[in-house]
């Protein structure tokens, strides 16, 4: 049925047999298959994983497309640039695009993983990238960290200033050169009027009172978002949106998940935030964008919508909010 399945999904190994010698033995969500390895055969090398594939692009999502050529699966927030992508980084990138996804958002998080952003983004048509200063980075980034940023800027594939907030969960960095840098990159967002990404782990309080400084003047996205409804609510109202990853997955994400359901569909983004945060029922795994329509899934679950609905708004939304064409 497709070719293009060659390996093992799980690891990666490559199967001795072609894939369309296997048998589809469920179907999951309507985008998502189960595949089964029937024989010793057609086991990979590390033995025999029995894992989802997303092949939408063969089912549903397809056909979606051909009834409307404008709707766009995308990823707005993905870290491609990740050692864990090292080893096989070309071919994820594939599998990626072969899956049906649309855009990605890489995003960067420190000056050198900026810089990879932007050549990953030069490499790959769908492939966008944003640069900017992670909390977790700003304790060694250089003083001439911005005019690094300006310059990354003039490459037309660069959509927004990201990832930079606040991360008072791991305190990687110190909280002052934190906020400091914060500050310095919310001043030049304000100032070059590109749209902001925003990180903000156990530091909602403080992201919201800086946000708000910049009312009217700065607008975004809130990725991973794991506040409350309030502050869902606040952050509407100054113009920003909400991506949500496979934390809405998890049976933990209750606030996460009442958030969904309270905020309208206008405001909600998919991200996989890969290689973290996968999605359920894979969570032990590398994430990657492949695994967006499980997000999706969940989402449209919890709003009551169709699956192919989610897709479609949010993707209208990403292209708002990061002017993708
Ligand atoms: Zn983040
Ligand atoms: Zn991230």
């Amino acid at each position: 049925m497709s070719a293009e399945i060659e390996r093992c999904c799980m690891c990666r190994a490559r199967f001795p047999k072609r894939a369309a010698e296997f048998d589809f033995v469920s179907d999951l969500c309507g985008f998502a298959r189960v595949f089964v390895v029937p024989t010793p055969d057609h086991l990979c090398e590390r033995g025999s994983h029995i894992k989802r594939f997303m092949l939408y692009k063969n089912l549903k999502y397809k056909r979606l497309k051909e009834r409307d050529k404008n709707i766009m699966l995308i990823d707005v927030h993905a870290h491609y640039d990740d050692k864990r992508f090292n080893d096989d980084r070309d071919e994820v990138i594939k599998m990626v695009k072969e899956s049906g996804v649309d855009r990605v958002i890489n995003c960067g998080s420190s000056i050198k993983s900026s810089r990879t952003s932007v050549d990953l983004a030069k490499k790959y048509d769908f492939i966008y990238a944003a640069v900017g200063v992670h909390p977790h980075d700003t304790a060694r980034t250089p003083e001439n960290t911005l005019d690094i940023l300006y310059d990354l800027l003039k490459n037309k594939k660069v959509l927004a200033v990201g990832e930079i907030g606040l991360d008072f969960f791991r305190d990687f960095s110190d909280r002052d050169s934190q906020r400091w840098w914060f500050k310095q990159q919310m001043d030049f967002v304000a100032d070059v009027q590109y749209p902001v990404v925003i990180h903000d782990r156990d530091a909602h309080k403080e992201c919201l009172d800086m946000v708000k400084k910049y009312k009217g003047m700065v607008k975004g996205i809130f990725h991973c978002f794991a506040g409350s409804v309030e502050m869902a609510r606040e952050l509407i109202k100054l113009d920003y949106m909400m991506s949500f990853g496979g934390v809405v997955t998890f049976t933990n994400a209750k606030l996460c998940q009442e958030v969904i359901r309270e905020i309208p569909i206008d405001y909600i983004l998919l991200e996989t935030d890969c290689p973290y945060l996968t999605p359920h029922p894979h969570r032990s795994e590398r994430n990657d964008s492949s695994y967006l329509p499980l997000i999706a899934e969940k989402i449209a679950e919890i709003k009551n919508m169709t699956v192919e609905d989610v897709i479609y708004k949010t993707g209208e939304n990403a292209k708002r909010c990061f002017n993708i064409t």
